[in-house]
């Protein structure tokens, strides 16, 4: 049986929920049926028309890309300008598209991950973690059953921290409750308190994975009812975050790292703030339009901050009182900072739906390109 759009967009969605995209953001199916089976997919960082003739000519009836196409609303289905225009043609052509934006760039190993792997960091982190997303979940349970409930709970998503998964926490205690006349229950006698040896276990779980979680525990429990609680966690969450951080293998200069970053993102040219020979150890990075993280690329001690899209005041924030260079600034132009997006969506749809015949885009989907003076 063929996998269906629904499938891949669940398997995406595990890695890069939608829950983390930012409020602004348009992410998910933009155009397509559930249902539909997957022929193909073709990955690619913007939807445009050479992108569309390119999955006609491969067979395949899915296109993932990284920028929505359907970003605000639209009036207007119509040829008469560019966005309704792709979105029309896909539908006259029966292609799918889902759009996996800033809850890609909110997932660890995400965008600005990929991205900082690419530019030759190590010991990567977030550049801030995300807040707001964790719950605390307890639920006792009798004791020969506690191994059996935590598994179903980890199984559906309970407890993953970094790189750790089915962390959680226990102790014993004792259970009290009194059956009333309508129960059936696992253990104890109607009208009598009964003391049951019994676990709690305690465990962090992501907002939108606590319904699964629930059920999982449901279908594990003994239990008629299960005793259980969730309480709103306030630390910030290891698994999703912004930007990323990390570390040169060895100190180099500014100008020896900028050769560097202009051969990994395949690119002749960084506008850049900072002196030739500043020494350069510790990164951020931020996929696409970073210009509102400078601040916090500096607090993290970064030496050097890369993204796309500066404005150019912005550059004036990273000059201390003598107009010198706190940190150095390099500006590698969004499409140059996020390329690498395709192959990240391409190596994980390969490895989460093997069945399916997955495609990076030929074309370079940017409308720009640099005017490099020739003398
Ligand atoms: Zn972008």
């Amino acid at each position: 049986m063929m996998i269906t759009i629904k499938e891949v967009a669940y398997s995406l969605e595990n890695w890069a929920p939608r829950a983390v995209a930012e409020s602004y953001d348009n992410v998910g199916l933009q155009v397509g049926r559930m249902n539909t089976p997957v022929s193909g997919v073709l990955v690619a960082l913007d939807l445009t028309h050479d992108v569309i003739d390119e999955a006609l000519e491969v067979g395949a009836n899915l296109i993932v890309t990284h920028h929505p196409n359907i970003f605000r609303p639209i009036r207007h289905l119509t040829d008469m300008s560019y966005v309704p225009g792709l979105a029309l043609r896909l539908a006259e052509s029966k292609l799918a598209h889902y759009a996996l934006h800033t809850n890609l760039d909110n997932a660890r190993n995400g965008v600005s991950f990929a991205l900082a792997g690419l530019l030759g960091l190590r010991n990567v982190q977030f550049l801030d973690q995300k807040e707001d997303v964790l719950q605390v979940l307890v639920v006792y349970v009798p004791e020969a059953h506690a191994e059996s409930v935590q598994l179903a709970m980890a199984s559906a998503g309970a407890g993953l921290i970094g790189n750790y998964d089915a962390c959680a926490f226990s102790s014993k205690g004792t259970g009290y409750f009194r059956p009333r006349m309508a129960a059936k229950p696992f253990v104890g006698t109607e009208g009598k308190l009964h003391a049951e040896p019994e676990i709690r276990i305690e465990c962090q779980v992501e907002k939108w994975r606590l319904h699964g979680v629930l059920h999982a525990i449901q279908s594990a429990h003994p239990y008629e009812e299960v005793a259980y609680h969730v309480f709103p966690a306030l630390q910030p969450s290891q698994n999703y975050g912004l930007g990323a951080i990390g570390e040169l293998q060895e100190t180099i200069t500014l100008d020896k790292y900028l050769e560097i970053i202009c051969e990994r993102l395949k690119t002749r040219a960084i506008r850049v703030v900072g002196n030739a020979e500043m020494p350069i150890k510790k990164v951020a990075v931020c996929g696409g339009s970073g210009g509102s993280f400078i601040a916090l690329a500096q607090r993290s001690d970064a030496d050097l901050y890369i993204t796309g899209d500066l404005t150019y005041h912005l550059n004036f924030e990273v000059l201390d009182d003598r107009g010198k260079p706190r940190m150095a600034l390099a500006d590698v132009g969004h499409y140059e900072s996020e390329w690498i997006t395709e192959e990240l969506v391409v190596s994980r749809l390969i490895a989460l739906q093997p069945d399916v015949q997955v495609h990076r885009t030929r074309h370079s989907t940017n409308p720009t390109r640099l005017y490099i003076r020739k003398y």
